[in-house]
């Protein structure tokens, strides 16, 4: 599974590399976290170790901070202090992590195998082999960790995954529809018949280089590792 977390917002923000704002004291063990934004800076409070550490990133930026003209900007998820344990087993994972993205930010997350990385992705989207034990997460304003896993997709967090799952018996368009429209319904909007549905997507299989006959196969099904990722863009394209 996948450690990216993509945050989507409406209307879509453009992409941006304002300043980076991930602060952490404890967190993840990750020997060398190198946000990758331009403009981020990075100290680590611990000298240099080949065994994995516990990182630490300097705080650039107050929580609400502004852009370059001088506006405040709200964080579009912020994570504070979160610690979480394996539900089984209760070992600790998540040791303190704080983060903070902004509209339109690209944040990358790098460590070790093993670090934490994926777990973070999963605690943030419910998975139930976690177990959040402290901090908070707020996204978009709203209590994150108050929300199932489905408001959670709902309110726009999008988890991809290393390898995408096929999920043979259900037809990838229908897939799409039911997932489209149970946004909508989210959203206090109409949902879509079949035929308008396809009118909405079929434009966007140029953005993923799709052909029309994947709609019609099952989800994921005889992909090739390619194919699965562009059905993952086409997901998230959708909903
Ligand atoms: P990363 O994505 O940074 O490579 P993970 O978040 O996948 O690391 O894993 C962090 C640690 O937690 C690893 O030691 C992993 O084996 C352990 N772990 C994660 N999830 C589970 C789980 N569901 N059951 C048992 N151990 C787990
Ligand atoms: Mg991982």
């Amino acid at each position: 599974m996948a450690w990216q977390i993509q945050c989507t917002a409406s209307p879509p923000p453009l992409p941006s590399f304002s300043p980076f704002t991930l602060k952490s004291t404890s967190s993840i063990s990750l020997p060398l976290p190198l946000p990758l934004t331009r403009s981020s800076r990075f100290r680590s409070t611990h000298a240099p170790s080949p065994r994995p550490i516990a990182a630490s990133f300097s705080a650039v930026e107050s929580t609400t901070s502004t852009d370059g003209l001088g506006n405040s900007k709200t964080p579009l998820l912020e994570v504070k202090g979160l610690t979480a344990v394996i539900a089984e087993t209760k070992q600790e994972i998540l040791k303190g992590v704080d983060l903070v993205v902004h509209h339109g930010e690209i944040h990358a997350i790098m460590g070790k195998n093993g670090s934490g990385k994926s777990t973070f992705s999963k605690v943030l989207v419910g998975h139930p082999d976690y177990e959040v034990t402290g901090g908070d997460v707020v996204f978009k304003g709203e209590n994150l960790l108050d929300m199932e896993p489905e408001e959670r997709s709902l309110a726009g967090l999008f988890m991809s995954f290393q390898s995408p799952v096929e999920i043979p018996g259900v037809n990838n368009i229908d897939f799409l529809h039911m997932a489209y429209n149970a946004r909508r319904k989210k959203l206090g909007e109409p949902e879509l018949g079949p035929l308008e549905f396809y009118a909405y997507i079929y434009p966007k299989l140029d953005l993923v280089n799709m052909k029309t006959d994947f709609l019609n196969r099952n989800v994921n099904e005889g992909f090739s590792g390619g194919e699965r990722k562009r059905n993952e863009i086409l997901q998230l394209a959708v909903i």
